[in-house]
């Protein structure tokens, strides 16, 4: 290790200055949402069974409900616009934006070039978690999905049901895409339920037993009309492994709520990005 220069104390001293801002986001109105949740209607809704994923559309200005029903489970989702599957969503941008776990009031993001809310964190019944004592919360966007191609590289076995496949499978069958087709449009996630962070020493990231129990709902409020993709993770709540068919798994449940007629008629969806897309050129 090099040695440490004389005024290493003075460069570590520093302090820090936030990446992005948050209070320079356009906020979610709160009325809005209050007036989407004071009047649901379920108008759709169907079982992720565990190790699989389903998918569903969710109309903009209506809510998705993701459930916990039977078990302890975590789900793995993707976002869509639902007419055009290059608009997804954006994990890394979410993070950068508010954090690594989101909750009540953030945002999900869509990819370069659009950048605009797809849905906002409408409620979540497990808000009161908050951070525990080793700096992990719930509903992380730092995951990117369980894969076969990471099982294959720390163990050499196949295994068919990680997220990544699962996800595949289901947006497969929801679009009439090829497999090897979906498969391109299957991108991170944001981990519904599940509890993680980061440890102190090398800032490795951890899991433990997610705090879900059933009954528990994570709810988005579509800004655009979405289709949803979640998968019930094989790691089952993820407090020991994944990729594996040892965990407990549990059903995941969506349903679709539609607000009131009067929230719907006043729906705006966010603009894409204004920016020309010139890049200097
Ligand atoms: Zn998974």
């Amino acid at each position: 290790m090099p040695d440490a220069p004389a005024d290493a104390a003075k460069r570590r001293a520093v302090a820090p200055v936030l990446c992005y801002p948050a209070e320079r986001l356009p906020r979610p109105d709160s009325g809005r949402i209050d007036a989407v949740l004071s009047d649901l209607t379920p108008v759709d809704g169907l079982r992720v069974p565990p190790r699989d994923a389903a998918a569903i559309r969710v109309p903009k200005g209506h809510v998705l409900r993701i459930l916990s029903v039977e078990g302890p489970q975590v789900g793995d989702l993707n976002l869509f616009a639902a007419a055009n599957l290059a608009e997804r969503f954006y994990s890394g941008k979410t993070r950068a934006l508010h954090g690594t776990h989101l909750g009540t009031g953030d945002r999900m993001w869509s990819c370069f070039p659009y950048l605009r809310p797809m849905a906002t964190v409408a409620a979540d019944s497990l808000d009161w978690y908050g951070t525990d004592a080793w700096g992990a919360r719930v509903h992380d966007v730092i995951g990117t999905r369980c894969d076969p191609y990471t099982g294959r590289l720390l163990s050499d076995a196949d295994y068919h049901h990680c997220c990544h496949s699962n996800l595949t499978r289901a947006l497969a069958q929801a679009t009439g895409l090829g497999r090897v087709a979906a498969e391109a449009h299957v991108h991170d996630v944001l981990n519904v339920f599940m509890c993680t962070g980061f440890t102190a020493d090398r800032g490795q990231y951890f899991m433990k037993a997610s705090p879900v129990r059933p009954g528990d709902h994570f709810d988005l409020l579509a800004e655009i009309d979405l289709l949803a993709v979640l998968s019930a993770c094989p790691g089952g709540d993820c407090g020991t492994e994944h990729s594996s068919d040892t965990a407990a798994c549990h059903p995941l449940e969506m349903e679709v709520l539609a607000p009131s007629a009067a929230v719907l008629a006043a729906w705006r969806e966010p603009p894409v990005s204004g920016y020309d897309r010139s890049h200097g050129v």
